[in-house]
């Protein structure tokens, strides 16, 4: 593998002949990889031994052959991670990509524009603000809404919170905390995604500015609690400055009341946040399962997951671009001047960044919103159909999303899930989680990959069939488990 002409130039900027050669070969050998892939495990063995010694005995005082490199790493990468673009891939929200995602990336690679600045990149920025728009105009929110693409959902939701800081109070921006009298606090309930305290962290507002509201019992964040603990908050003195509304929870694609959070949150003058990062993709597919999410402050949906491009693609909607402005003013008298209005550095939190608003250009173009429409209901009826084949196996299904997840107990009840969850991973061919949903461990099966089908829906359901729970040894190590942590706690007091 060691290169013999060590012109260093030349293995960073090749030739326009060899390069383009060497791309064709990179092309054919990820389209082996894609093809192979549904024929391997979902989750292999590795990396293995040899490939992480390989790795960490690599100085980089030797230059290589990139051909060589590469093949090392796409090898590392189909037998050393979760392979989260298999039809079989049942998992957490990350998609099997689009190809126009994909194709939107070798071209923003090429191109590389910056896009922090409208004068250097007018053309990739107003791509990217015309999608945002259309995105916007889709949920519902008024004209004259905007926002930006981000890095993820939880860049996403961090701007959510540094707004609703500065509507919460003017001087937020120049004194920080001292703006406020007393502690601004913020209203998620118990199944939100947990970001939200590195969020409350980050912002200086601190953990326990975040209060956790019980959910109603099927998950959804419970209006009576929200408007009880906002109460005590002001009679405390504290400063309420946002409801984080979730549509589509992490653990059960459940939908919080938007409507309700939206009087409450407008009722007590604070910012109304959806953190839709999962769910948003349902504003495809006009069905009223969002209702209220048009009414809000500001939305949070990632274009890398139920959207299915490739990572590192969120965006931020707001009906407040005014605030937004506010929150990331600044003057930097060596960056070009232009329409300050659609320069991202002032307008995001990002400075430099990919243009990774091509990627939903691209896939929104292609297949429009009825395409969308059609992968997620796609997707939902999948769910559904497993949801019905366990039910009649003696499954039960324990949440009722509009979304395409499913959270399942066995016949034997929660305290088998693990080992459903177990036999599954040890066949190889699917993988599925756990979550707990509720208090209690359910199976989570979510599809999220446009090319998982019926037939695997069904062998699935197979494998789960042919699993049997020994009741009695789980009985049995149930008591042996009891007796030690019994023997444990006496152990402790003894040496107390
Ligand atoms: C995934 C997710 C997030 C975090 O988004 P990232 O894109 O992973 O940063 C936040 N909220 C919800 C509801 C999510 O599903």
């Amino acid at each position: 593998m060691t290169k013999m002409n060590t012109d260093p130039s030349g293995s960073l900027f090749p030739d326009h002949d060899s390069l383009t050669e060497a791309d064709h070969r990179l092309t054919e050998r990820l389209g082996a990889a894609r093809r192979l892939m549904p024929s391997r495990d979902v989750v292999p063995d590795g990396p293995s031994g040899k490939w992480l010694r390989e790795l960490r005995s690599m100085g980089f005082d030797q230059p290589k052959e990139l051909a060589g490199l590469v093949e090392w790493v796409i090898e590392g990468l189909e037998t050393g991670t979760v392979q989260v673009t298999h039809p079989g891939y049942l998992g957490l929200f990350n998609p099997a990509p689009t190809f126009a995602a994909e194709c939107a990336d070798r071209i923003a690679s090429v191109f590389n524009p910056q896009i922090c600045v409208h004068s250097h990149a007018p053309a990739a920025v107003e791509i990217e603000l015309h999608v945002i728009r259309e995105v916007a105009r889709r949920a519902g929110m008024p004209d004259g809404s905007g926002g930006h693409f981000t890095s993820g959902g939880s860049e996403a939701n961090f701007t959510g919170m540094l707004c609703a800081l500065q509507a919460g109070s003017p001087a937020y921006g120049d004194d920080g905390l001292c703006a406020f009298a007393r502690p601004p606090c913020i209203f998620v309930s118990e199944e939100s995604h947990l970001a939200w305290l590195k969020i409350a962290h980050a912002a200086g507002v601190g953990r326990n500015a975040v209060r956790l509201i019980q959910t109603d019992g099927r998950g959804r964040m419970d209006p009576e609690a929200l408007t009880e603990t906002i109460e005590t908050d002001v009679r405390s003195g504290n400063v309420p400055v946002m409801i984080a509304a979730t549509a589509g929870t992490t653990n059960a694609g459940m939908v919080d009341p938007l409507t309700r959070c939206g009087e409450i949150a407008r009722k007590h003058g604070m910012w109304f946040h959806v953190d839709a990062a999962w769910g948003g993709a349902l504003i495809a597919r006009d069905t009223g399962a969002l209702k209220g999410i048009e009414e809000a402050d500001s939305i949070t949906i990632d274009a890398h997951k139920w959207f299915a491009t490739t990572m590192g693609a969120g965006m931020f909607l707001t009906s407040r671009p005014d605030l937004v402005a506010q929150v990331f003013r600044i003057d930097a008298s060596y960056m070009p001047r232009s329409d300050t209005a659609k320069d991202f550095y002032v307008n995001s939190n990002q400075w430099s960044r990919r243009f990774v608003g091509l990627r939903m250009f691209l896939a929104l173009g292609t297949a429009g919103w009825m395409g969308y429409a059609d992968h997620v209901e796609r997707a939902i009826r999948l769910a559904d159909r497993l949801a019905f084949l366990l039910q009649r196996e003696g499954w039960s299904l324990v949440n009722d999303s509009p979304m395409a997840v499913a959270c399942l107990v066995p016949p034997e009840g929660h305290e088998a899930v693990r080992n459903y969850v177990d036999a599954v991973r040890s066949d190889g061919r699917f993988w599925v989680s756990t979550a707990i949903f509720e208090g209690k461990p359910v199976l989570r099966a979510c599809i999220t990959n446009g090319r998982t089908n019926e037939g695997d829906i069904d062998a699935l359901v197979e494998v789960l069939a042919s699993v049997r729970v020994d009741h009695d040894t789980s009985a049995r190590f149930d008591r042996a488990r009891r007796v030690l942590e019994s023997g444990n706690s006496q152990a402790r007091r003894r040496s107390s």
